[in-house]
């Protein structure tokens, strides 16, 4: 909309997540308002390390503004606090995109963290932290100069729009942007040089490009009366004091002159060439804040340096809590910055870090590599990959020193434990160490996570390999049929309830030399504890054989085989998998992502054996029933039903839960001695047991 005052001014409507936050932010009380310079601020060295990444291949995108600098412009009269860098700019386009018209994806996630009642600071983290510059401000001008484009001015008070115009007659920038915030009434204090140095040196410590700051120095001069009032020279301060010049220096007095200066309120000396013994734990914790815009201290942190052949210096931390889009895919998760020799290269450099450490921030510094190294060139880089090599091996070093301390450890495995699988499962040559950290609750832990370590040393006598089970919670699988037998002889199983788990402990196969054997899959085989243990079970076994026949043939191509079992005690059957197949778990897993591909589970979904327990009343009866009479109406019955009941308890889940009801109800209704004729009611059209099973076995042709 043309505007009478600003002939070219385009006015556009925030994105509506945007105005949304907005609102949020000005009409909420945050007492921790001035994380808004924080914000700003780090937005300028962005900027900044944009304009210097491009010089590096291309001086000449210097020469409108050969210096790097951050300038704060504290303004009284105006009541204005302005923030001005000399980065990469934006250009017209960018003004539009980026501070108003495309919400990024922390939006929304921001907002719904505002409302569960986080700290307004958390902003940074997801992505929105201009918007900080509304905490203080009722309005906002940007002016910016991009290389490839005029200047222009961006202007709002929020309140739904803003507008764009060409910046005419302003004065010009050379390159780079100037924020500048109209303070509310409320928020003068950020107009104060205590202030804002206190702020700077709180929250921008690390920032390593010049800040100044827009200083007042008063100092004092003596001048006779008529010198009074001389131009360019204000008369400040105490008048009283004045006066008392007067009495005693009778003709003299003094005045006070003002002058303005570019102070220098930061260090800028990277924390990481510094000695590690020389900086304290408070020193690590505002760095990693600056580095990564948390509001929380790291949990842990490494710093050293590789010398020799290839230098370089790195600190790399831990963070405390996962961050809300940590398995993202859309976004590649790398928060690791590359440095050479002091100057910033890039953020999220793919090729030092492998994905899943992409948790893991920090810095490395190289001495080595060339400074006008391209993404493109970055993959084929040999530094780099000893680089890669070397910020793993420490990475774990660090992850085994949390593991000291076991309450931070808990904290650490429950933000990042995936992150430990998906390593176990992608990097073969770092897998034993990552296994190393995986922690497990078992049949024995109680409360507590074993680690395979723990586990091995506690291993009794006898026992070979290593058992777990995986199943969607620790409580579906506690009580599994499939630990029977292997509680009784009292080996220790651990419960893999990550659905990642499955993945993992199928590249893991085993830990120090022992077997991971699954106790729900075929191939577990359990020592019997005597030769005449032995004998007696296979004579138990021969009595069975016709029964196995017998089910087998009854339940068709539900299942692969039936078979007498050496796992179960208490239960009178379950069903087990393949041993290279998928588990119960693995099925479930993947028939809840839609995008599978089908014709992997045709041949990997699980053909099942369904072991029986010969010691089992249910059994016995059964074999009994099934001697006398092979054809049997209950037998059959019996047989379908203990099928779909070891289903659930095995973990699976039922195709036809309707069928399954009825069988029950039928039971029941035997348990109950009502005779099928006298039933009405709710009943009345269940279809007779025999009917039921026709249709079933219509549907199994159907498939
Ligand atoms: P983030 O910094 O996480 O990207 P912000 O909300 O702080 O999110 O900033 C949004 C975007 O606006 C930045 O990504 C950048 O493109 C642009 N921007 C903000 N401040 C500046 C600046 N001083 N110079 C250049 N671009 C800027
Ligand atoms: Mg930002």
């Amino acid at each position: 909309m043309a505007d009478v005052q600003m002939a070219d001014a385009e006015t556009f409507a925030f994105q509506a997540e945007i105005n949304q936050l907005l609102s949020l932010i000005i009409n909420t009380f945050y007492s921790n308002k001035e994380i808004f310079l924080r914000e700003l601020i780090s937005n300028a060295s962005d900027a900044l390390d944009k304009i210097r990444f491009e010089s590096l291949t291309d001086k000449s995108k210097l020469d409108a503004q050969p210096e790097l600098f951050i300038r704060l412009v504290p303004d009284k009269v105006n009541k204005t606090l302005s923030i001005i860098d000399s980065g990469i700019g934006m250009t017209k386009a960018d003004l539009v995109n980026n501070l108003g018209t495309i919400a990024r994806s922390g939006t929304k996630e921001f907002m719904e963290a505002l409302q569960a009642g986080a700290d307004v600071s958390m902003i940074g983290q997801f992505g929105v932290g201009f918007y900080s510059a509304y905490l203080v401000a009722e309005k906002v001008i940007v002016t910016s100069k991009h290389n490839d484009d005029e200047q222009y001015i961006w202007e709002s008070q929020a309140g739904g729009s803003f507008t764009v115009t060409r910046d005419v007659n302003g004065e010009p920038l050379g390159r780079g942007t100037k924020m500048t915030l109209y303070l509310k009434e409320d928020q003068l204090e950020y107009l104060e040089e205590r202030r804002i140095k206190d702020l700077v040196e709180k929250h921008s410590e690390f920032i390593s490009y010049p800040i100044y700051l827009w200083t007042e120095k008063t100092t004092e001069k003596e001048i006779s009366d008529d010198e009074d009032d001389e131009p360019k020279k204000e008369e400040e301060g105490d008048i009283e004091d004045v006066d008392e010049e007067k009495e005693t220096k009778s003709k003299k007095k003094k005045i006070k002159e003002v002058s303005h200066e570019w102070q220098l309120i930061n260090k800028q000396k990277p924390i990481w060439l510094r000695k590690p013994e020389e900086i304290t734990k408070e020193e690590y914790a505002s760095f990693y804040k600056s580095l990564t815009n948390d509001w929380e201290d790291h949990l842990a942190v490494k710093h050293f340096s590789v010398e020799g052949q290839l230098e370089f210096k790195a600190i790399l931390f831990v963070p405390k809590r996962a961050p809300f889009d940590l398995f993202d895919t859309r976004k590649k998760m790398n928060n690791i910055k590359l440095y050479v020799r002091r100057v910033f290269i890039m953020d999220n450099c793919e090729e030092l870090i492998p994905e899943c450490l992409g948790f893991v921030k920090g810095v490395v510094d190289s001495d080595d590599l060339p400074l006008n190294i391209s993404r493109e060139t970055l993959q084929q880089n040999k530094i780099l990959k000893v680089i890669r090599k070397n910020l793993v091996k420490k990475c774990i070093e660090m992850f085994n020193e949390i593991a000291e301390n076991k309450e931070d450890y808990n904290k650490f495995y429950e933000a990042f434990s995936k992150n430990l699988k998906l390593g176990v499962h992608e990097d073969s040559q770092n897998r034993a160490k990552l296994a190393d950290l995986l922690r497990y609750h078992s049949t024995k832990s109680g409360d507590e996570l074993a680690s395979l370590k723990d586990y091995v040393t506690k291993m009794k006598e006898g026992q070979k390999d290593i058992y777990y089970i995986t199943g969607e919670s620790k409580k579906a699988v506690e009580n599994s049929p499939f630990l029977e037998k292997l509680k009784k002889k009292g080996y220790e199983v651990l419960f893999m309830v990550d659905a990642i788990d499955e993945y993992a402990v199928g590249q893991m196969k085993e830990y120090d030399g022992k077997k991971l054997v699954s106790a729900t899959k075929e191939g577990l085989k359990l020592e019997d504890e005597s030769e005449e243990e032995k004998r007696k079970k296979e004579e138990k076994k021969k009595s069975f054989e016709d029964l196995c026949k017998t089910m087998k043939d009854i339940l068709g191509d539900k299942v692969e085989k039936v078979v007498v079992s050496d796992r179960i005690v208490d239960s009178p059957c379950c069903l087990v998998t393949g041993e290279y197949g998928w588990s119960a778990n693995m099925e479930r897993i993947m028939k809840a992502q839609a995008l599978r591909d089908s014709s992997m589970s045709s041949y990997m979904s699980s053909k099942k054996t369904m072991e029986i327990n010969p010691d089992n009343g249910i059994m016995e009866e059964l074999r009994k029933r099934a001697e006398a009479d092979k054809n049997d109406k209950s037998v059959k019955d019996l047989v379908l039903l203990l099928f779909e009941t070891a289903l659930l308890t095995s973990g699976f889940s039922l195709d036809d839960p309707n069928t399954f009801g009825a069988r029950i109800h039928r039971m029941l209704k035997l348990g109950l001695s009502i005779d099928e004729d006298e039933t009405g009611g709710d009943d009345a059209d269940m279809p007779a047991l025999e009917e039921c099973d026709a249709e079933a076995s219509k549907m199994e042709e159907v498939d």
